[in-house]
This record gives structure tokens, C-alpha cells and sequence, in this order.
């Protein structure tokens, strides 16, 4: 399995999974000409499919430009396919590269078994992802950004990764501080908003692999939040509860992260 993020914020997220020999991008938020450079650079040619979360714009911006010229399936769920094609947002497709996941309901490529799962946000049907090895039960990977608490399910999909990408996307303090309009401040702490730097330490504190869950604290606001202060506050909360992971790490805004490779 082989891990690494291309780009993750309130920006532009993007994020490269290969597992049991397949090739999948997880979210395409940033320009495809981005997402491009950086999968040529770490030498991948191909893919097995895009996965998307949400239809939020920081998740899809490339990813039409990307299934057109790596000649990929995109799969995201029913609600999420309707609010695509209504509003003609990913560009032409052939039929064959529209791929509709149903929630909780495990999906084959190849080698690889990926469940999408509900997350609650202010989108058509948000949600996240599991992945895992069909021959190796280790190695399994999930993601789940973009979403305002996490629920007894969404935490039960998150344990015994591998791998764990989870959104640490605000500090309160900073976020009622800030310039945000009120409204929008009200939308991004609310229950199906963004989950808070301290609200990602205490669900990896329940979730995580004592010793082994290499996390990514992800999708982190540039206005209400800075890198330093969601690593922090998480690892302080993890040590709080005697909780040690593989590694703890935040995803890079701009530039392609170092490949996690387990
Ligand atoms: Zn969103
Ligand atoms: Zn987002």
C-alpha cells in the first residue's frame, strides 16, 4: 500500500492511494494540470478509478480534466451523481466512466474492496471511504474529511486503519475570532460543517491503532487554523488519553506530501 496527499485544504484536496495494484485518487479539488504533474512525478501512469466525496468544489475542480485523460471511472454516490449531471459540473463523459457507489455497500476493483460511508455535511450525500486489501486485512486505509461530527458509525468505519486521513479542519478560537461572517461561522462549527482540531483528537483517541495508525490530520482552514496548532492540540488530546499513534503528521496544503509506504 502506498499513500500520499497531492494537495489538502479548504483549497484543494487530492489524494493518491495505491493498494493491491490498483491506482485510486481519492477527491480531485485542484486543477487536473496539478494533479498531473504531481502523479508524474511519483512515476504513476494510470488509474483505477476517482473517487469523490462530495460535489463541494475544493473536491472536484480537476477531476473531469483527470478521468478525460487518464481514462478513468469516477464513482461517487447516487445524490452526488444527480447534482453532477444536472448541473454539468465534471464536463463530458462516457457512460462507462460514471460509476454510482451506494453507501455501506462494498465495491471489487480488482483486488481492492472500497466502501463508501455516509459523513454528515451540508452536501447532496456526502461521504468517506474505506479501502482496504482483500487478501491482507492490514492493510486498509480511510479517509473522512468534510464533516461535522462524527457519528457512532462513521467511527466504527474508521477503526483498524492503516492509514488514517481525517479532517482537523478549525480552531474555534480563531473561527469566532475571525472574519468569517457570521453565518458562515454558525455553517463550518455546526453539525454538519467541519470538524474542529480538538474534535479530531478526541475521535482519533477512540479509533487509532495504539502504536501503529499513521494519521493525517487533513483539510485544515488557512483563516481559522494553522498547521502547528491542529498538530498540537491533537497530539495533546492523544497523549491526554495515554494514546500513541504510528505517526501523526498534517497534510500540506500546496505541494505533494512524502509517500507513505506500508
Ligand atoms: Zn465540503
Ligand atoms: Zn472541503
Amino acid at each position: 500500500m502506498q499513500f500520499f496527499t497531492i494537495a489538502s485544504g479548504s483549497s484543494g484536496n487530492a489524494y493518491f492511494l495505491e493498494l493491491a495494484g490498483q491506482h485510486f485518487l481519492i477527491d480531485a479539488g485542484v486543477s487536473g494540470k496539478r494533479i498531473e504533474h504531481a502523479l508524474q512525478k511519483k512515476n504513476i501512469r494510470g488509474l483505477n478509478g476517482i473517487f469523490i466525496t462530495h460535489e463541494h468544489n475544493d473536491h472536484i475542480a480537476g477531476a473531469g480534466v483527470i478521468a478525460r485523460r487518464f481514462k478513468t471511472e469516477i464513482y461517487a454516490t447516487p445524490l452526488t451523481w444527480r447534482y453532477f449531471l444536472r448541473h454539468k459540473k465534471l464536463g463530458a463523459l462516457n457512460e462507462e466512466q460514471i460509476k454510482i457507489i451506494e453507501p455501506d455497500k462494498p465495491l471489487l476493483i480488482g483486488g481492492a474492496e472500497v466502501t463508501a460511508f455516509d459523513i454528515p455535511h451540508d452536501a447532496s450525500q456526502p461521504v468517506g471511504y474505506s479501502f482496504r486489501a482483500v487478501t491482507n486485512e492490514s492493510e486498509k486505509m480511510v479517509i473522512a474529511t468534510d464533516l461535522g461530527h462524527a457519528t457512532e458509525s462513521v467511527k466504527e468505519r474508521l477503526k483498524n486503519a492503516r492509514v488514517l486521513l481525517i479532517e482537523s479542519n478549525h480552531d474555534p478560537e480563531m473561527l469566532e475570532r475571525g472574519r468569517y461572517q457570521r453565518e458562515l461561522k454558525t455553517r463550518v462549527a455546526g453539525n454538519r460543517g467541519h470538524l474542529s482540531n480538538a474534535q479530531a483528537g478526541m475521535l482519533l483517541a477512540e479509533v487509532v491503532i495504539p502504536g501503529k495508525t499513521h494519521v493525517f490530520l487533513a483539510h485544515l482552514s488557512e483563516e481559522n487554523n494553522t498547521p502547528m496548532l491542529a498538530f498540537d492540540t491533537v497530539a495533546r488530546i492523544l497523549d491526554g488519553n495515554n494514546i500513541t499513534v504510528g505517526r501523526l503528521e498534517v497534510a500540506e496544503r500546496n505541494i505533494p506530501g512524502e509517500p507513505v509506504v506500508c
